[in-house]
Parts: structure tokens; C-alpha cells; sequence
């Protein structure tokens, strides 16, 4: 099929929900290139937004993919499962965590995180304990709890009522956050790195902080790790970079490698609040997802890939700096390891995205400002040359 019959098909059939899409349906892809239906050559930079941590079919990913497709896909959680079993110690070895759940995407997980965080007061004797307090400007899915707990109201407008007791407070802001706390809250969930918003990071003495507080009150605190874990800011979790460990943390994006995969992980002392029959999925940590999984963030470990995210990181923030001396309209640049925001004072991102997608290079945007960049964790310094060249000439016209 070509474009404009896929188009018409699509326009026809599928539900409205992302109006007129970018012009543009690919076919195949390989390491950081992605080719489309009149085969010409695109350089990902948005990696399907944070998944295609690894690039494009990476020979181990599929492989894992191939292999288990061909001896098991499915069996229900009925059954024990040698894959889930091994991500999961895979996940447990390598992070704060003492167990994990799988569920298929990051709002179920964040789901997850949120009942247990429920689950764990009612179990402890306090059944008023219920409320959680979220940040503005985050985003934590699309499910209707999700959207509740999301700071962001274009997610939640029409679709009231809203799931109850989800409080909002700014970010980096310690006053706010525990003139808040109340006899009420459970849990704190918030991204150590806010990603859709705009990329925004917390700050060391925040996080610091609402740990304290929340040791203080006896609260949990959840981070949602779904975009900013997994190598994507140059350490394997967001968190590290904070020295603060959450009690719960989700996963999801890059898990799978663009297989759907999403994980809630949490500590001895809160995963103990789940009994049989608590909380459950048809899907969530079949073989086939585990097994891509494991390939995946087996990969991210053993290839170095968040040392060359942390440094490759470093340089993409140096050559956006070094060019905001020449180039007035570039204000900012934020965010940590490969997960970039690179902000405008004026509004100029989506022309500019635009323009950057016509000369074959697929980026994100937030708002009128900001233009987004999360390249696969394997980049390469002449991808980011090839880049910032295209970049500045183009700037150069604003
Ligand atoms: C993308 C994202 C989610 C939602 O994940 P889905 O797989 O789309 O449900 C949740 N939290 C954060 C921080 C995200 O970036």
C-alpha cells in the first residue's frame, strides 16, 4: 500500500484520537535509522517516544522475539513462568527493588503501584489512609486513575468525575508538599524527571527532602520511572542520580524494546501487602514480554549503555550550549543523560520540528517552546554531529 491509501484508510477506520498524524508510515528500521513507504532514510531522535532505547531491530531483541514466539507465547499466570522469573531477578539484582509485578504499559503499572500503595495502609489498619499527592505538570497515563493522578488538566477535561484524592503540589516546592500531607495521604508518586511536561528534573535537595518527609509521616513515596528509568538519563534508574530510593517504582517504555511490557517493582516490606488474588493480569508478564524484556535490559547492562548515555548525554548538552552564544532564539537547554529538552523564547518548536522532519530527523515537542530529544541509548557522537549541523542551519532562519 502506499501513503495516501493508508491515509484514507486510516481516516476511515481508526478512532480520531490523534487527528492529522505526521504524513509519514514506516516500514523497517535498523539501529538509529527508520526507512518509510517511499523508501527514504529517517534518523530517529524521539525513539518512538523513549521506547526504542536499543534503536531499531537489533539482532538480540529479535532474536529473543523469534526464539520464544516459536516455543511459547502464552500460558496464563496460572502456570510459573521461567521468563517472568528470570526479569524479574534481572530487575531485583540491579536496583532498589525486591520484587516485581508485570503488567503491559506504564499506566497499568503505575495502576499497580497505586493500589498496592492503598492496599499496604488498609492491611496495616488504617483504612482512611487513601489519598495521594502528585505534582504538577506530570504525567502518569491515561487510565482513569492515571489521569487523575496526572498534573496536566488537557488529560483530564471531560472525563470527570475524576478518581478521588489525588492532590497536586508544584514541583521542587517542600513547603507546598507538606503543608499538604494530612492524616489522609498514602503516597507521593512523582517522576524524578518530569519527560511529557517538558523534561523538568526535580532537584537533589527535593528529593532528598520528600524522602525525609515522607519517613516523617510514614508515607510511601512511588516513582514513576516509566520514561526516565532504564539507562535513559545515563544511570539505569532516574533515582540514582538523587541517592533517595523510592519504596515502589514503576517501569514500562524502554522494557520491552517496543514489545509492551511495564513493571511495578517495589520493596519486601510493601510488595508483602499483595496476597493471593489482590491484584492480577491476563497478560501482564507472559513469556514472549519476558523474554524480549530480559534481552533488552540484559543489553542496556552488559553494553555499557548507560555510561554512553550519561556521556553522549554530556556532549549533546555541550554542543546545544555552545550554540546558544550564536543562535539568540535557544534559551535553554534541560534534563539529564539522553532525555533533552532544548527550550526557544520563542515559539518556534513545532516549525521547527517541522523542518527538522523534512530534512529526515524525527524529534518530539511540548507546547510552542520546546523542542524534545530522546535519541536510542546507542548514539553515536557523529549522529549527534550529523545533527547539531542541521540544527544550527536551521535556527539560523528564526
Ligand atoms: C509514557 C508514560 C506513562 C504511560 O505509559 P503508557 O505505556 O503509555 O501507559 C506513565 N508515566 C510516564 C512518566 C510516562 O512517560
Amino acid at each position: 500500500m502506499d501513503l495516501q491509501e493508508i491515509m484514507q484508510k486510516d481516516q476511515q477506520y481508526y478512532m480520531n484520537t490523534f487527528g492529522k498524524r505526521v504524513p509519514v508510515c514506516f516500514t523497517h528500521g535498523k539501529g538509529m535509522s527508520l526507512w518509510d513507504t517511499e523508501g527514504n532514510e529517517y534518523q530517529d531522535f524521539f525513539s518512538g517516544i523513549a521506547v526504542s532505547a536499543l534503536g531499531h531491530s537489533l539482532p538480540a531483541v529479535v532474536k529473543a522475539i523469534c526464539e520464544q514466539a516459536q516455543k511459547i507465547i502464552h500460558c496464563s499466570s496460572l502456570y510459573y513462568i521461567e521468563q517472568q522469573a528470570n526479569l524479574a531477578e534481572l530487575i531485583v539484582r540491579n536496583s532498589c527493588a525486591d520484587r516485581v509485578f508485570f503488567a503491559n504499559s506504564g499506566a497499568e503499572a503505575n495502576e499497580g503501584a497505586i493500589k498496592l500503595a492503598r492496599l499496604y495502609y488498609k492491611k496495616k489498619g488504617f483504612p482512611n489512609r487513601f489519598e495521594i499527592i502528585t505534582l504538577d505538570k506530570s504525567f502518569h497515563g491515561r487510565t482513569l486513575a492515571t489521569i487523575a493522578a496526572t498534573g496536566q488538566e488537557k488529560y483530564q477535561k471531560d472525563y470527570s468525575p475524576l478518581t478521588p484524592k489525588f492532590l497536586k503540589v508544584p514541583i521542587n516546592n517542600l513547603e507546598a508538599l507538606e503543608n499538604t500531607i494530612c492524616d489522609e495521604t498514602c503516597a507521593i508518586l512523582l517522576e524524578p524527571i518530569q519527560g511529557e511536561s517538558g523534561v523538568n528534573p526535580t532537584t537533589i535537595e527535593y528529593l532528598r527532602g520528600v524522602r525525609e518527609l515522607c519517613d516523617k509521616n510514614e508515607i510511601l513515596l512511588i516513582f514513576d520511572e516509566v520514561q526516565c528509568g532504564l539507562g535513559r538519563t545515563g544511570k539505569l534508574f532516574g533515582y540514582q542520580h538523587y541517592g533517595v530510593e523510592p519504596d515502589i517504582f514503576t517501569l514500562a517504555k524502554a522494557l520491552g524494546g517496543g514489545f509492551p511490557i511495564g513493571a511495578l517493582c517495589a520493596k519486601e516490606y510493601v510488595a508483602s501487602a499483595f496476597s493471593p488474588g489482590d491484584h492480577g493480569s491476563t497478560f501482564g508478564g507472559n513469556p514472549l514480554a519476558c523474554n524480549t524484556g530480559y534481552a533488552v535490559l540484559s543489553t542496556i547492562i552488559n553494553d555499557g549503555l548507560c555510561e554512553n548515555a550519561a556521556t553522549l548525554g554530556e556532549y549533546f548538552f555541550e554542543r546545544i550550549n555552545a550554540l546558544k552564544e550564536k543562535i539568540p532564539v535557544l534559551e535553554e537547554v534541560r534534563g539529564k543523560g539522553l532525555m533533552i529538552g532544548i527550550q526557544f523564547n520563542k515559539p518556534i518548536a513545532k516549525e521547527l520540528n517541522q523542518m527538522l522532519f523534512a530534512r529526515k530527523y524525527l524529534l518530539g515537542t511540548v507546547g510552542d517552546n520546546i523542542l524534545r530529544v530522546l535519541p536510542p541509548l546507542i548514539i553515536t557522537r557523529k549522529d549527534i554531529d550529523g545533527f547539531i549541523s542541521v540544527l544550527e542551519e536551521l535556527l539560523c532562519e528564526f
